[in-house]
């Protein structure tokens, strides 16, 4: 069963399928696909009580067409050689496909979090950092890590933290590492930029009114029924976002169990209830169900994975009610388990585009540090100014005055989270299009063009360098 074939395995196979389209020279698909480098280190930490605990971690470089290579690390229990190198790999059909310049990249550091205390986290994260700084592989032309399960903020500052004490005289330092807190040089928008980049996804993807033809379904997310897994950092903006354009959030399923409500589900609230160390089964819901996998069976139209990969298997995708399955995780659905859901029709929109948002802000997030300037600064007044020059022209021709209030709704300059959201929402609205469009040409599904094109373009950085003919 394909729960037991090897994570790379599965992301080689999707890859084998999609290759006839790209139509590349075996050699150089075969570099494609190879892992460039994997790092593994093992490390003492010590722990609170003074005893000392060994830790494993590793960091993935998968394709080095483009440089930096790019990509989160991830603190799981579940982290290993084998998920580095997948994530790793994904990571570099993942950028190609919406054009940012990256290699793909990935670490992880096996430990179960919620076992260690803030300062043992500390100590671990911040001694990976020094393992990675040691043998460059970390920096800012090289590689450059970024959030994934597990970390978030508080891990990526001591990451910036250690690598910067370390490597005075080198310039742009904060640009070693991405989804920073603000005062280290994190940019705004970078937080929610993967749920909002899912949100993203799913609106271009139902506002096709053939596709949603084809799926039974009306065009539009008003009224949409939608189940998540997972409510992380992608779930829960996912969530927001969807809510905030009339989806309805019915179920959500996390570590302890799934709830499930036709009414709709209050994200807000349940994410709260869950950071004040509330399980999910206590929030009032009109079921509550102990086995948590059976929430991605709940009757809706979307489905958000958002936790894990390996999540839809040949056993589970026959009773999957869902009409859209939207990645927001990585590897969620198993290479037997798509077939399975492709012949039933089920729409996929793929990992490698809809969670791409993160890398995507990512990306604008390292040419703000190495700028070393805020989005927005040069620009914002000047802009409020020619809509000031527009709107008193238009008065002088009309004669009419604008409000106050006018004035402040039309005349203002994007701020930086204004331009990130904007870059976000058009790389995604591109990104769906171009894949779309092959997805026809070649009668293929998403996954597989998405793929296909990533290839294309990854092979053309290549021959580009003069590595290939
Ligand atoms: P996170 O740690 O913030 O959240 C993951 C959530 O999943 C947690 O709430 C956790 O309790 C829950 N979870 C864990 N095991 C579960 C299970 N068996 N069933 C149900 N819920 C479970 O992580 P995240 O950053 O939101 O990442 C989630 C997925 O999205 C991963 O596959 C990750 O690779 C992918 N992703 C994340 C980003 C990013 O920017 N953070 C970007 C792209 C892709």
């Amino acid at each position: 069963m394909s729960p037991n074939i090897p994570f790379f395995k599965q992301v080689d196979q999707y890859v084998n399928r999609a290759a006839p389209f790209a139509e590349l020279p075996d050699g150089l698909l075969a570099q494609i696909k190879a892992t460039n480098a994997v790092y593994h280190v093992s490390f003492p930490v010590e722990m609170d009580d003074g005893s000392i605990r060994v830790v494993e971690g590793w960091r993935a470089a998968h394709s080095v067409h483009k440089l930096p290579v790019k990509g989160g690390v991830r603190i799981s229990e579940h982290a290993s050689e084998d998920e580095v190198t997948a994530l790793a790999a994904l990571m570099t059909f993942k950028c190609a496909l919406v054009d940012v310049p990256y290699g793909g990249g990935k670490g992880g550091i096996r430990v179960e979090k919620h076992n260690f205390s803030e300062r043992e986290l500390e100590r671990i994260v911040r001694r990976y950092t020094f393992e990675l700084t040691q043998k460059n592989f970390i920096g800012p032309s090289v590689d450059v890590p970024g959030p994934d399960m597990g970390v978030g903020a508080r891990e990526i500052g001591w990451m910036v933290d250690t690598y910067m004490a370390l490597s005075t005289g080198k310039p742009h330092l904060q640009a070693a590492v991405t989804g920073k807190p603000l005062p280290l040089g994190g940019i705004r928008g970078r937080v929610e930029a993967t749920g909002r980049g899912v949100f993203f996804g799913i609106r271009e993807a139902v506002d096709q009114k053939d596709d949603m033809e084809a799926l039974g379904l009306e065009p539009g997310l008003e009224g949409k029924r939608v189940v998540i897994q997972g409510l992380g950092n992608v779930g829960y903006y996912a969530g927001r976002f969807l809510t905030d354009a009339g989806a309805v959030v019915v179920g959500v399923a996390e570590r302890e169990g799934a709830i499930h409500d036709p009414k709709g589900i209050d994200v807000e609230a349940l994410f709260q209830h869950r950071a004040q160390g509330g399980s999910i089964l206590e929030f009032p819901a009109k079921e509550a169900l102990e086995d948590a996998r059976a929430g991605l069976e709940l009757d809706c139209e979307i489905l958000v994975p958002a936790a894990l990969e390996n999540q839809i298997t040949p056993e589970n995708a026959p009773r999957i009610q869902a009409r859209i399955i939207a990645e927001g995780a990585n590897g969620p659905v198993t290479v037997d388990a798509h077939d399975i859901l492709a012949r039933r029709g089920v729409l996929m929109l793929p990992d490698m585009y809809l969670n791409a948002g993160g890398v995507t802000v990512s990306y604008f997030e390292w040419l703000k540090n190495l700028s070393n300037v805020r989005l927005g600064r040069m620009n914002r007044r000047f802009e409020a100014a020619a809509q000031n020059r527009v709107l008193d022209a238009v008065e002088v021709v009309t004669g009419k005055t604008f409000g106050p209030e006018v004035r402040e709704e039309v005349a203002v300059g994007a701020r930086e989270e204004d331009v990130v959201n904007s870059g976000l929402e058009d790389t995604m609205i591109n990104a769906y299009h171009e894949t779309r469009e092959a997805a026809k040409d070649w009668d293929t599904d998403l996954r597989t063009s998405a793929y296909a094109l990533a290839l294309r373009k990854v092979a053309t950085a290549y021959r580009d360098r003069g590595i290939f003919p």
